[in-house]
C-alpha cells in the first residue's frame, strides 16, 4: 500500500526531526523589507535590466510592480504576491497587471506618465 505524503512525512521527521522546506528568513531587526540588503540588491538589479518609470507614488507597503520593461506601479504587497509572475511569462504579467489596473481603479490612483516601453 502506498504512504499519503503526510505518513511519509512523518516517518522522515521520526527519523531526523521537524522537516524545513525553506530556510530560515533572514534577522535585519526592525528594518523594513525594502531595506533588507538583499532585497535592495535584487531591485539595483531589476533597475540594470529593466528601466524604471514609476507611474504612481510610492506608499507605505507597496511593492513596485514592472508592468512591461520600463513602466512600474506601486501596489499592495499583498495583491503584487498574490500572483506569481514573470516577464517570462506573458500570460502572467497579463493576469498581474489586470489585477494591478483594477486595483488602480478602484482607488482612483493618479496615474503619471508612461514612457514607451524597450522592445522585447
Ligand atoms: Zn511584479
Amino acid at each position: 500500500m502506498a504512504l499519503s505524503r503526510a505518513e511519509i512525512e512523518k516517518i522522515i521527521e521520526r527519523w531526523i526531526g521537524p522537516l524545513n522546506y525553506y530556510p530560515p528568513p533572514p534577522d535585519h531587526g526592525d528594518l523594513p523589507y525594502n531595506e533588507w540588503p538583499e532585497v535592495r540588491a535584487r531591485a539595483a538589479k531589476r533597475r540594470e535590466l529593466f528601466g524604471f518609470n514609476p507611474l504612481n507614488e510610492y506608499f507605505e507597503g507597496a511593492d513596485g510592480h514592472h508592468i512591461d520593461k520600463i513602466n512600474v506601479v506601486y501596489i499592495p504587497r499583498k495583491l503584487h504576491q498574490s500572483i506569481r509572475h514573470s516577464q517570462k511569462k506573458p500570460h502572467s504579467m497579463i493576469r498581474i497587471n489586470r489585477a494591478a489596473m483594477k486595483w488602480i481603479e478602484r482607488n482612483n490612483i493618479p496615474i503619471l506618465a508612461a514612457k514607451k516601453p524597450l522592445p522585447l
